[in-house]
Formats: C-alpha cells, sequence, structure tokens
C-alpha cells in the first residue's frame, strides 16, 4: 500500500505537486481527497488519499466552502485556525477543479501565522505607547485645571504644580524620542554598520556625560580595561546609545552610595561565534532581577515594576533599543542577575 498520497497520480504528477512548499489538497464531487501533497500531509495533517476530506479537515467552514464550490460556486478564499500541530493561521483558496463541469476542487493554503503575529504585535505596541503617552498628558491636563480653579490663588501649589508639570512633559518627551529612536534604528537593522569604533573611548565619553546623575545618588562608575581593545564594527553613535542605555539603567536601579563597575576585555571568540570581539559588561550592585523576568527584559514597555520604572523615568523601551542595536551589529547581550545583590548586563560585539 502506498504510504504516501499520490493515489491515482502518475509518479510525475505527484512529483510536480510535492515540488510546491504550500500545502495541496484535491477532492472529488464526493468530497474525497483524491491527492495531497507532501506539505498538505506534514502541515496540516491531511491523512492518505481515498479518504473522505472531512476525516482529516475538521473544519467546518473550510467544509463549507469546499462545498459550495463543488454545487457550482466560485472560487473563494477564507481564513482558518488549524492545530497543526501548534495552531496556525492559514488563507486557504477553495477552487473549483473543471474539465467537463465541476469535478472536484482544489484546495491550497497558505501560512499567514507569522503575519497575523507581527499585525498583533504592531496593534500591541501602537495600544501601548499610547498608553504610555496618555498617562502623563492627563496629569498635564489635570494640573492645567487645578491651576486654572481651585489652585489659583495658591502660589505653592502652584510651584509644586509646574515642577510636577515640567516632569511630565520631561517624561513625554523621553518616550518620543525613545520610541523615534526605536523605529530609525529598525529601519537599518539590516544594513550592516560601516564604521570602526574605538569602544574604551566611545565608554570614556558616555560615562562622563553620565557622572553627574551618578553622583546624585552618590554613586561611583569605575571601569575597568586591563588590556588593549581591538577595534569593532560598528555605529559609535549607536554604540554609545547601548552603552548609555545600561549605565543610566545600572544608575537608577543601582543601591544609592554603590558603585557600578564596568569591564571591558578582548574576546578571543565571539559566544557561538568564531570571530574575536570586545566583551563589555556593566555591573551594579542593586536588587537584581528575578530569574522569570530576565527572557522577556528586552521587549518593548516590558517592565519588571512599571510603577518603579515610571518614577525613575524610565520608558521601558532602553533594553529593547539595545536589543535592536545588537542585532545590526552582530552583537549579544547576556543578562545575569542575583536578587539582592545585583545585576551584571554584558555586550559582546565582533571585532572590525
Ligand atoms: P526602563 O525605562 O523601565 O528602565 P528598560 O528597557 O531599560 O526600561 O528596562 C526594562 C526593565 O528591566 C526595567 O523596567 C527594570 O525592571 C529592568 N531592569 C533593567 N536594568 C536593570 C538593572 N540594572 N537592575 C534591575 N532591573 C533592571
Amino acid at each position: 500500500m502506498e504510504t504516501r498520497p499520490g493515489l491515482g497520480l502518475s509518479q510525475r504528477d505527484a512529483g510536480i505537486l510535492d515540488s510546491i512548499p504550500e500545502p495541496l489538497v484535491i477532492v472529488d464531487r464526493q468530497r474525497t481527497v483524491t491527492a495531497a501533497n507532501i506539505a498538505a500531509v506534514r502541515d496540516i495533517g491531511i491523512a492518505y488519499p481515498g479518504r473522505a476530506l472531512a476525516l482529516s479537515l475538521r473544519h467546518p467552514a473550510a467544509l463549507a466552502a469546499v462545498d459550495e464550490v463543488l454545487l457550482g460556486g466560485k472560487a473563494r478564499t477564507i481564513e482558518v485556525a488549524l492545530r497543526a500541530p501548534t495552531l496556525r493561521t492559514f488563507t486557504l483558496i477553495v477552487a473549483p477543479l473543471q474539465w467537463t463541469g465541476t469535478v472536484g476542487a482544489v484546495l491550497i493554503f497558505h501560512d499567514v501565522t507569522s503575519e497575523r503575529r507581527a499585525q498583533q504585535m504592531r496593534a500591541d505596541f501602537v495600544a501601548n505607547a499610547s498608553h504610555e503617552l496618555r498617562s502623563p498628558l492627563a496629569a498635564m491636563v489635570g494640573f492645567v485645571e487645578t491651576l486654572r480653579g481651585p489652585a489659583k490663588d495658591d502660589e505653592a501649589a502652584r510651584e509644586r504644580f509646574l515642577d510636577i508639570m515640567a516632569a511630565e512633559g520631561a517624561r513625554m518627551t523621553r518616550l518620543i524620542e525613545d520610541l523615534l529612536s526605536l523605529s530609525a534604528i529598525e529601519a537599518d537593522e539590516h544594513v550592516i554598520p560601516q564604521g570602526r569604533v574605538d569602544v574604551a573611548r566611545t565608554l570614556a565619553e558616555v560615562i562622563d556625560t553620565l557622572v553627574p546623575s551618578a553622583t546624585e545618588k552618590d554613586m561611583r562608575i569605575r571601569t575597568e580595561i586591563l588590556v588593549a581593545l581591538p577595534e569593532v564594527a560598528g555605529d559609535s553613535g549607536q554604540l554609545a546609545q547601548v552603552f548609555r542605555n545600561l549605565i543610566e539603567n545600572a544608575i537608577a536601579y543601582g543601591r544609592a552610595g554603590s558603585e557600578i563597575l564596568i569591564v571591558a576585555r578582548p574576546l578571543e571568540r565571539m559566544p557561538e561565534g568564531t570571530r574575536p570581539g570586545v566583551a563589555v559588561s556593566v555591573q551594579d550592585q542593586g536588587e537584581g532581577i528575578a530569574r522569570e523576568h530576565i527572557p522577556r527584559l528586552t521587549e518593548r514597555f516590558y517592565r519588571v515594576d512599571s510603577g518603579r520604572s515610571r518614577k525613575l523615568g524610565g520608558t521601558g523601551l532602553g533594553l529593547a533599543i539595545v536589543k535592536h542595536i545588537l542585532n545590526r551589529h552582530r552583537g549579544r547581550l547576556a543578562i545575569e542577575s542575583e536578587q539582592g545583590r545585583g545585576s551584571r548586563f554584558t555586550v559582546s560585539l565582533p571585532a572590525a
């Protein structure tokens, strides 16, 4: 007995069907499968030819579409979700198979799972971004009302409210800057950066700009570069942004009065690679991050504690930006953390 579809087809015809990468099924007027290609067996679970379609395609809307076509209807396209074996979404085209009148129907499945997922992610992203912008905006509008009404002649309240409004405005500005920089980075994520970057110098420039905010929390930034580093291939502005985001987080989430240790060293081999590179780690003494959160930290707007992140002025986009810049640079990010002690974020970049 034939253990794969192709019943009633010549070897050549079966070969032609199998060379089509999308699942394809042919049924006769009784809705019996007369042919199916390998993709249909593998991805849809269509049983051998000679059996009723309904036995392997348990989808009422799909079967109804086939029936309508078999009764002389025009070709149609529907969307079907199938457990195949994980839940996947397909657009299914059902078309009449005609020689002398309708002799059967052809079913062609096109997997749109990742397109649908991307659409959903875009929709979620827009919803999240709007939500993030709405809360500072609502706060500002609220204070404007209060300043016009109840607090009109209260000098002290007015100063306090104006301070809060300035802070909320700054938060919205940061959010919009991060959103714009994320979309700019995504736009050329597939363009390999051409420049050569001196990591030690870039780090020193970034640290210079961050010393004042560290000092405000009585924190010290210590840099350790014991061996000369090779240049890395990259865009110096973007790599500065990676280091800035990581060190800003170390300042935000590190304990007041503690030290941030930055170590840069040459790598003989990139993690999971063969090329040499440079590793830069940023280590803080903070509360650390619980293990279950670590894999999700680079998702947009993912935060362990959103109230806390917002209070610290965070946008929830810093590590997402880091991830996209590193993708573009064929770099890696490793996150280690011990709760109650601190975290270490290590960036590896291939040498130029
Ligand atoms: P945020 O603007 O909220 O800091 P990020 O994308 O930079 O956004 O970081 C996402 C989340 O990861 C933060 O909200 C925080 O919960 C966690 N996180 C990042 N860096 C650290 C760190 N050094 N120590 C502890 N938690 C951190």
